[in-house]
Protein backbone atom coordinates (compact mmCIF):
# COMPACT_ATOMS: atom_id res chain seq x y z
CA UNK A 1 0.00 0.00 0.00
CA UNK A 2 1.16 3.38 -0.98
CA UNK A 3 2.46 5.41 2.08
CA UNK A 4 0.08 8.16 3.06
CA UNK A 5 0.90 11.59 1.68
CA UNK A 6 2.67 13.58 5.09
CA UNK A 7 1.82 17.20 5.07
CA UNK A 8 5.00 17.79 7.79
CA UNK A 9 7.13 15.78 5.59
CA UNK A 10 5.80 18.02 2.72
CA UNK A 11 6.76 21.40 4.42
CA UNK A 12 10.03 19.97 5.51
CA UNK A 13 11.09 18.96 2.20
CA UNK A 14 9.98 22.66 0.85
CA UNK A 15 12.47 24.27 3.26
CA UNK A 16 15.07 21.99 1.80
CA UNK A 17 14.39 22.84 -1.81
CA UNK A 18 13.91 26.47 -0.89
CA UNK A 19 17.31 26.35 0.65
CA UNK A 20 18.83 24.22 -1.66
CA UNK A 21 18.00 26.21 -4.70
CA UNK A 22 19.00 29.49 -3.07
CA UNK A 23 15.81 30.95 -2.52
CA UNK A 24 16.02 31.35 1.48
CA UNK A 25 19.37 31.26 3.21
CA UNK A 26 19.36 31.73 7.00
CA UNK A 27 15.91 33.44 6.27
CA UNK A 28 12.64 33.08 5.31
CA UNK A 29 10.11 30.85 5.55
CA UNK A 30 7.16 28.37 3.96
CA UNK A 31 3.27 27.07 5.38
CA UNK A 32 1.01 25.47 4.75
CA UNK A 33 -2.58 26.20 5.98
CA UNK A 34 -4.08 23.13 7.89
CA UNK A 35 -5.74 20.40 6.01
CA UNK A 36 -8.55 19.97 8.59
CA UNK A 37 -8.42 22.97 10.01
CA UNK A 38 -8.82 25.96 7.62
CA UNK A 39 -8.08 28.73 10.46
CA UNK A 40 -4.55 26.67 11.35
CA UNK A 41 -1.15 26.99 9.40
CA UNK A 42 1.70 24.94 9.85
CA UNK A 43 5.14 27.25 9.78
CA UNK A 44 8.61 25.65 11.46
CA UNK A 45 10.12 27.04 14.72
CA UNK A 46 12.53 29.87 14.36
CA UNK A 47 15.31 28.05 12.53
CA UNK A 48 17.63 28.16 8.97
CA UNK A 49 15.01 26.41 6.61
CA UNK A 50 18.09 23.91 5.67
CA UNK A 51 18.16 23.08 8.79
CA UNK A 52 14.47 22.02 9.51
CA UNK A 53 13.10 18.72 10.69
CA UNK A 54 10.02 17.47 11.29
CA UNK A 55 9.78 18.26 14.73
CA UNK A 56 10.42 22.00 14.15
CA UNK A 57 6.77 22.28 12.45
CA UNK A 58 4.48 24.64 14.48
CA UNK A 59 0.93 24.98 14.03
CA UNK A 60 -0.56 28.50 14.31
CA UNK A 61 -3.81 30.31 14.36
CA UNK A 62 -4.31 32.95 11.93
CA UNK A 63 -3.47 35.72 14.20
CA UNK A 64 -0.37 33.73 14.77
CA UNK A 65 -0.95 32.54 17.96
CA UNK A 66 1.18 28.83 18.76
CA UNK A 67 -1.24 25.96 19.99
CA UNK A 68 1.43 24.87 22.09
CA UNK A 69 1.85 28.02 23.84
CA UNK A 70 4.41 26.42 26.34
CA UNK A 71 6.63 24.87 23.32
CA UNK A 72 6.23 27.97 21.78
CA UNK A 73 8.70 30.02 25.35
CA UNK A 74 10.98 27.53 25.21
CA UNK A 75 12.23 25.26 22.58
CA UNK A 76 9.98 26.16 19.43
CA UNK A 77 10.38 30.14 19.41
CA UNK A 78 8.38 31.25 16.35
CA UNK A 79 9.75 33.31 13.64
CA UNK A 80 9.06 37.01 13.81
CA UNK A 81 7.49 37.43 10.32
CA UNK A 82 4.80 34.65 10.95
CA UNK A 83 2.23 37.19 10.67
CA UNK A 84 2.51 37.36 7.11
CA UNK A 85 1.37 33.42 6.71
CA UNK A 86 -2.26 34.37 8.26
CA UNK A 87 -2.97 37.58 7.41
CA UNK A 88 -2.66 35.73 3.42
CA UNK A 89 -4.80 33.17 4.48
CA UNK A 90 -7.32 34.93 6.28
CA UNK A 91 -7.40 37.19 3.51
CA UNK A 92 -7.34 34.51 0.52
CA UNK A 93 -9.56 31.42 1.60
CA UNK A 94 -7.68 29.80 -2.48
CA UNK A 95 -4.73 30.18 -0.90
CA UNK A 96 -2.69 27.12 0.82
CA UNK A 97 0.48 27.71 1.10
CA UNK A 98 2.60 30.69 1.36
CA UNK A 99 6.30 31.81 1.27
CA UNK A 100 8.04 34.57 2.37
CA UNK A 101 12.12 34.94 1.25
CA UNK A 102 14.85 37.83 0.71
CA UNK A 103 15.63 35.97 -2.97
CA UNK A 104 18.16 38.39 -3.57
CA UNK A 105 17.87 38.95 -7.45
CA UNK A 106 14.01 40.26 -7.09
CA UNK A 107 15.68 43.45 -4.46
CA UNK A 108 16.71 45.39 -6.87
CA UNK A 109 12.83 45.28 -8.27
CA UNK A 110 11.59 46.81 -4.94
CA UNK A 111 13.85 49.57 -4.94
CA UNK A 112 13.67 50.88 -8.46
CA UNK A 113 11.05 51.80 -10.67
CA UNK A 114 11.82 49.00 -13.07
CA UNK A 115 8.66 46.56 -12.72
CA UNK A 116 9.29 42.80 -12.53
CA UNK A 117 7.57 40.87 -15.49
CA UNK A 118 7.32 37.49 -16.89
CA UNK A 119 9.44 37.18 -19.89
CA UNK A 120 9.87 33.54 -19.87
CA UNK A 121 7.25 30.94 -20.33
CA UNK A 122 8.70 29.07 -17.12
CA UNK A 123 7.77 32.01 -15.29
CA UNK A 124 4.34 33.17 -16.23
CA UNK A 125 2.88 31.92 -12.94
CA UNK A 126 4.29 34.70 -11.33
CA UNK A 127 1.40 36.79 -12.51
CA UNK A 128 0.64 39.30 -14.95
CA UNK A 129 2.67 42.01 -12.86
CA UNK A 130 4.38 41.83 -9.47
CA UNK A 131 2.95 44.52 -7.05
CA UNK A 132 5.17 46.01 -4.51
CA UNK A 133 4.67 46.59 -0.59
CA UNK A 134 6.30 49.55 0.72
CA UNK A 135 5.62 49.13 4.85
CA UNK A 136 7.12 52.85 5.30
CA UNK A 137 4.00 53.95 3.47
CA UNK A 138 2.03 52.75 6.13
CA UNK A 139 4.30 52.23 9.18
CA UNK A 140 7.21 54.44 8.59
CA UNK A 141 10.65 53.75 10.17
CA UNK A 142 10.49 50.11 10.73
CA UNK A 143 13.06 47.52 10.76
CA UNK A 144 11.38 46.32 8.07
CA UNK A 145 10.08 43.20 9.45
CA UNK A 146 6.20 42.46 9.33
CA UNK A 147 6.33 41.89 13.12
CA UNK A 148 2.29 42.26 13.53
CA UNK A 149 -1.17 41.33 11.98
CA UNK A 150 -1.33 44.99 11.44
CA UNK A 151 1.89 45.22 9.21
CA UNK A 152 0.61 41.55 7.78
CA UNK A 153 -3.00 42.38 6.69
CA UNK A 154 -1.43 45.48 5.43
CA UNK A 155 1.07 43.43 3.10
CA UNK A 156 -1.75 40.78 2.34
CA UNK A 157 -3.75 43.46 0.08
CA UNK A 158 -0.80 43.84 -2.41
CA UNK A 159 -0.95 40.61 -3.76
CA UNK A 160 -4.39 41.07 -4.75
CA UNK A 161 -5.85 38.37 -6.65
CA UNK A 162 -2.49 37.50 -8.00
CA UNK A 163 0.51 35.06 -6.61
CA UNK A 164 3.36 37.20 -5.32
CA UNK A 165 4.51 40.97 -3.94
CA UNK A 166 7.91 42.36 -3.52
CA UNK A 167 8.71 43.86 -0.11
CA UNK A 168 10.50 46.67 -0.40
CA UNK A 169 14.26 46.50 0.25
CA UNK A 170 13.43 43.35 2.35
CA UNK A 171 12.24 40.20 0.01
CA UNK A 172 9.35 38.63 -1.46
CA UNK A 173 5.92 37.04 -0.75
CA UNK A 174 4.27 34.63 -2.84
CA UNK A 175 1.33 32.40 -2.43
CA UNK A 176 0.23 29.27 -3.58
CA UNK A 177 -2.75 26.72 -3.88
CA UNK A 178 -0.27 24.06 -2.36
CA UNK A 179 3.56 24.02 -1.16
CA UNK A 180 4.12 22.45 -4.43
CA UNK A 181 2.58 25.59 -6.30
CA UNK A 182 4.13 28.29 -4.32
CA UNK A 183 7.53 26.81 -4.03
CA UNK A 184 7.24 26.88 -8.18
CA UNK A 185 6.30 30.52 -7.90
CA UNK A 186 9.23 30.91 -5.59
CA UNK A 187 12.05 29.77 -7.97
CA UNK A 188 10.46 30.92 -11.29
CA UNK A 189 10.38 34.76 -10.08
CA UNK A 190 13.79 34.39 -8.89
CA UNK A 191 14.60 33.23 -12.00
CA UNK A 192 12.79 36.00 -14.13
CA UNK A 193 14.33 38.87 -12.27
CA UNK A 194 17.96 37.52 -12.87
CA UNK A 195 16.53 36.88 -16.61
CA UNK A 196 15.31 40.42 -16.46
CA UNK A 197 18.31 42.43 -15.02
CA UNK A 198 19.90 40.28 -17.94
CA UNK A 199 18.30 41.27 -20.48
CA UNK A 200 17.96 45.10 -19.66
CA UNK A 201 21.37 45.28 -20.14
CA UNK A 202 20.94 44.14 -23.91
CA UNK A 203 18.27 46.67 -24.91
CA UNK A 204 14.04 46.80 -24.49
CA UNK A 205 12.81 43.43 -23.62
CA UNK A 206 10.10 41.99 -24.88
CA UNK A 207 7.58 40.84 -22.15
CA UNK A 208 4.94 37.83 -22.19
CA UNK A 209 1.77 39.48 -23.39
CA UNK A 210 -0.79 39.23 -21.13
CA UNK A 211 -2.73 36.21 -23.18
CA UNK A 212 0.68 34.32 -23.22
CA UNK A 213 0.43 34.25 -19.64
CA UNK A 214 -2.94 33.43 -19.41
CA UNK A 215 -1.74 30.12 -21.69
CA UNK A 216 0.66 29.34 -19.90
CA UNK A 217 -1.06 29.44 -16.34
CA UNK A 218 -4.02 27.59 -17.97
CA UNK A 219 -1.53 24.56 -18.58
CA UNK A 220 0.38 24.63 -15.22
CA UNK A 221 -0.94 21.72 -13.28
CA UNK A 222 -0.18 19.10 -11.41
CA UNK A 223 2.30 17.35 -14.46
CA UNK A 224 4.62 20.60 -14.37
CA UNK A 225 4.55 21.24 -10.86
CA UNK A 226 5.00 17.46 -9.73
CA UNK A 227 8.20 17.41 -12.71
CA UNK A 228 9.95 19.88 -10.97
CA UNK A 229 9.55 19.24 -7.17
CA UNK A 230 11.13 15.49 -8.36
CA UNK A 231 13.85 17.07 -9.43
CA UNK A 232 14.68 19.18 -6.80
CA UNK A 233 13.29 17.39 -3.75
CA UNK A 234 15.65 14.39 -5.42
CA UNK A 235 18.58 17.32 -5.49
CA UNK A 236 17.98 18.37 -1.92
CA UNK A 237 18.47 15.07 -0.47
CA UNK A 238 14.60 14.72 0.04
CA UNK A 239 11.92 11.86 -1.53
CA UNK A 240 9.35 12.88 -3.17
CA UNK A 241 5.75 12.07 -1.59
CA UNK A 242 3.14 10.98 -4.35
CA UNK A 243 0.46 13.60 -4.56
CA UNK A 244 -2.31 14.50 -7.03
ZN1 LIG B 1 11.75 38.80 5.92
Amino acid sequence: MAKQFDIVEEIVTANRILANEGIVDSFGHVSVRHPKRPDRYLLSRARAPERIEASDIVEFTLEGDPIDAKNAKTTHAPYTERFIHGAIYESRPDIHSVVHNHSPSTIPFGITSTKLKPLLHMCASIGHDVPLWDSHDEFGDTALLVNSMAMGRDLAKRPGKGRSALMRGHGAVVAGTSIRHSVFISIYLEVNAKLQMQAMQMGKIKHLTKGEIDAVIARTGPYTLNRAWENWARRAGRPMQAAD
